[in-house]
């Protein structure tokens, strides 16, 4: 399917988000991805092909893409980077299983920077539909700059049940923190981020003995450890 780009915004430091207009409307699940396809000259070996996450809510209708370009970013993030208003991308999908299935019970999510994408859409919707927002989200970032931080402070204020506990590097997410809300053994535990971050989370749960089947992850590939 086409996607036309409709908006760009630089959110905080180097991460920007684009927004498209589907050709013909699309239904996601709010924490699912698309596969996206940019045909540009001089690709590197990265290639033309990217999963991101859809940050925006499924009642926004509108596909939102939010992402680091670095100075030294691949040539994808470049092209990306150099749509105009109007220019098309191609994209399949949607697809993923980092959907929440009840939302009932209590949900523990835990991002590492980035990672933070698909917990936004999840509670914007659930905030859309006057949900409510058995969450506890655990945001660790390496810089001051928490991405969605007002958004996600001003739900907190109007979902009491809503929970938020910045980690901000040197502070890290560590088995004492996450002892604290392993005790119960109804949690569901979300982990999004990239690859490094989300194994060591989720081998500190299985220490905490929390079930494999009570674990979800959502893995940021492609992300380098820098
Ligand atoms: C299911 C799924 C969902 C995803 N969702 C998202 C999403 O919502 N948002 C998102 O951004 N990514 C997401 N990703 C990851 C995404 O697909 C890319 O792999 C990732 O963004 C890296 O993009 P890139 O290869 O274009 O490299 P770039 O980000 O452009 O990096 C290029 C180069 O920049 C350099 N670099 C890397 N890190 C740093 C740093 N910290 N400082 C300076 N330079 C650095 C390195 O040399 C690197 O090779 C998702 C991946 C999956 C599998």
């Amino acid at each position: 399917m086409k996607l036309k780009l409709i908006s760009k915004k630089r959110l905080v430091s180097n991460i920007k988000s684009f927004t498209f207009k589907p050709q013909r409307p699309i239904k996601w699940s709010a924490g699912q991805y698309l596969i996206y396809s940019l045909s540009h000259k001089n690709d590197d070996l990265r290639g033309k092909m990217r999963f991101f996450t859809i940050s925006s809510s499924p009642f926004e209708k509108n596909i939102t893409i939010t992402t680091r370009i670095f100075k030294s970013a691949s040539s994808f993030k470049k092209s990306l980077d150099n749509l105009q208003i109007g220019d098309t991308i191609e994209a399949k999908g949607p697809d993923g299983d980092f959907v929440i299935e009840n939302p009932k019970k209590r949900l523990i999510f835990i991002a590492g920077g980035i990672g933070i994408t698909p917990f936004v859409s999840i509670i914007r919707q659930l905030s859309f539909e006057k949900k409510p927002i058995n969450i506890t989200l655990l945001y660790a970032n390496k810089t001051k700059s928490f991405l969605f931080k007002n958004g996600l402070d001003e739900t907190a204020k109007i979902h009491k049940e809503f929970k938020i506990h910045w980690f901000l590097s040197p502070k890290k997410i560590d088995k004492r923190t996450l002892g604290r809300f392993t005790k119960n053994k109804r949690h569901i535990f979300y982990v999004s981020g990239p690859d490094p971050m989300v194994d060591e989370i989720s081998d500190i749960l299985k220490l905490l003995k929390v079930k494999e089947e009570n674990i979800r992850q959502d893995y940021f590939s492609g992300y380098k450890k820098v």
